[in-house]
């Protein structure tokens, strides 16, 4: 147990292949629709999430599964070259999961995930390495992400959680959070449409932060509330945008800057992301973020 990898930051989450595929309409039910060719990206919370923090210089390891199979070699392989630590990563029998992304005209998203080997990752695979901040989100199984936090609470690793997708954690795990992170949906999903967000600290966390889109995001804190407003940009493309936000806000966590301050370059990075296309290509390094 907690082997020294020499890491700043742990990851717990998904990494799936990205399958998109431009369509002009979605198919309805029993209709054939032929679109573009097949763009193989490598994605999935977790990944994308490790990938922001290395490429701003933290050292981190994604905690994850993927199959025996070409996307699970593509996925390791985007991991390595962003800097990622993948000796926590398992290999399953299960395929690595994928996501299929169907692109209309319009921007919008179609997107149905075959989560794989995702599903594969178990509490017995949690065995964490000495590190400062442990990251979670829930593509993978929540039992294993609940027993990663009490584990992390136990060895003085700092817990957050992006509650995304959606899933109802335990009173427990909720409580060890500082912050848990949500978009405003899942804000709206856990405390009320319209409710005021400081809400959020009565389920129980240290802390929340809650991310506003182009508007950038909310810190709330038992002492206050911080807004932290998002450069301006011409967005292109969001895919990914919470997920950067995200690995650099635990970033900045794991090399010890306060809660507001962290979220103050989460927002700059979430904003260079979104003015590239895709998720893990569009994520800049420290030096873009400074210049
Ligand atoms: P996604 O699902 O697209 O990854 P999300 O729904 O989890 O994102 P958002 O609140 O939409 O989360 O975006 C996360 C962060 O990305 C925001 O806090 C903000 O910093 C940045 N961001 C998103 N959209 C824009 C935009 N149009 N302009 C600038 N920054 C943006």
């Amino acid at each position: 147990m907690g082997v020294d990898l020499g890491l700043d930051l742990i990851v717990v989450g998904s990494a799936n292949a990205d399958l998109v595929v431009a369509v002009e309409r979605r198919p309805g039910p029993g209709e054939t629709v032929l679109g573009s060719d097949t763009s193989v990206l490598p994605g999935g919370k977790g990944a994308n999430t490790a990938v922001a923090a290395a490429r701003l210089g933290a050292k981190v390891a994604l905690l994850g599964a993927v199959g025996n199979d070409g996307h699970g070699e593509l996925l390791l392989e985007s991991l390595r070259t962003a800097g990622v630590d993948t000796s926590l990563v398992r290999r399953s029998d299960r395929p690595t999961g994928a996501a299929y992304i169907f692109v209309t005209p319009d921007g919008e998203n179609s997107i149905l995930v075959s989560p794989g080997a995702n599903s594969a990752l178990s509490e017995q695979d949690v065995d964490l390495a000495d590190a400062r901040v442990l990251v979670a989100s829930l593509e993978v199984p929540l039992p294993t992400v609940e027993h990663a936090v009490a584990v992390a609470v136990q060895r003085g690793i700092r817990p957050v959680v992006n509650i995304s997708p959606m899933a109802e954690l335990s009173a427990g795990t909720l409580a060890a959070l500082d912050p848990v992170v949500v978009n405003e949906h899942e804000a709206a999903q856990l405390i009320g449409q319209g409710a005021d967000l400081r809400g959020l600290l009565d389920l129980g966390p240290r802390s929340a932060v809650v991310t506003l889109g182009a508007r950038g995001a909310l810190v709330i804190e038992a002492d206050g509330t911080h807004e932290v407003e998002s450069p301006k940009v011409d967005a292109v493309d969001t895919t990914g945008a919470g997920d950067a936000f995200t690995g650099a806000l635990a970033a900045q966590l794991a090399e010890g800057a306060d809660l507001v301050t962290a979220a103050h370059l989460a927002v700059k990075v979430a904003a260079i992301s979104v003015t590239r296309k895709g998720a893990q290509p569009s994520y800049p390094t420290a030096e873009e973020v400074r210049g």
